[in-house]
């Protein structure tokens, strides 16, 4: 099946899900790891609105062959490669440490831009992922919007644990709408925070059920990974 009827696909399951929730609108991130330039384009044309890339080096090479594409950052970023993205993504999907904030907001200082992240919650506590404790998210928050005037957090995001059966993540995507609330519920007049970024190719309906409002789909658009 074509990119596009895949699409097509994806955005009726989405338009069910939400139709009695209006004004909800979903982002689908076409997640584009071992996807070649041609395929991108493709999904470009199909009507993919933004492009998300985990590694540095990869994005850069994608991002210098389709610059004019809105790009989003969504794997762990090391603090010297911070600067070969600045300027050319449009999110960062995985901010999870302090001392990157720190960075990032030093280097986007530098450079005169105020550049927008997502806090990224290792809600299901898995040794094995990054990001912040649930419990650390409200005072982070508060603390970058303190201290860290370049940087503009957006959003929430996480990589729920993978299982076969999506159902038993619904409570990781509910916890996250959860904390999202309450940031909001603290900071009402900041309409910057906009966004909850949660959902893959095997759980994106529990997830867009339960709030998402950003997908990051790979496998379900351009196929299996071959690495
Ligand atoms: C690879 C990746 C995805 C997409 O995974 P699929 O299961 O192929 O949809 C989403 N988010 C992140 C952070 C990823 O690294």
């Amino acid at each position: 099946m074509d990119i596009s009827q895949k699409l097509q696909e994806i955005k009726q399951e989405i338009a069910r899900i939400t139709a009695m929730k209006p004004g909800n609108r979903v982002k689908i991130l076409g997640v584009t790891k071992t996807v070649d330039v041609e395929r991108i384009k493709e999904a470009s044309q199909a009507g993919v609105e933004a492009f998300g890339e985990n590694k540095v080096q990869e994005f850069l090479e994608k991002y210098e062959k389709l610059p004019n594409l809105e790009w989003h950052f969504i794997g762990h970023l090391q603090t010297n490669k911070i600067n070969k993205i600045l300027g050319k993504v449009s999110l960062i999907h995985s901010l999870d440490r302090y001392n990157l904030a720190e960075e990032i907001n030093k280097r986007a200082y530098r450079l005169g831009i105020v550049v927008p992240v997502l806090l990224e919650v290792n809600m299901a506590k898995e040794e094995s992922k990054f990001g912040l404790m649930p419990e650390e998210v409200v005072d982070f928050y508060l603390e970058a919007r303190e201290n860290f005037k370049n940087l503009e957090v957006s959003g929430l995001m996480t990589v729920a644990p993978y299982v076969d059966n999506p159902e038993e993540v619904r409570p990781v995507f509910r916890g996250m709408r959860e904390l999202f609330l309450k940031l909001k519920a603290l900071d009402p007049a900041n309409e910057k925070l906009q966004y909850l970024s949660m959902g893959m190719s095997n759980d994106y309906k529990v997830a867009v059920e339960e709030g998402a409002n950003i997908i990051r789909l790979g496998t379900l658009l351009f196929g299996e990974r071959n690495y």
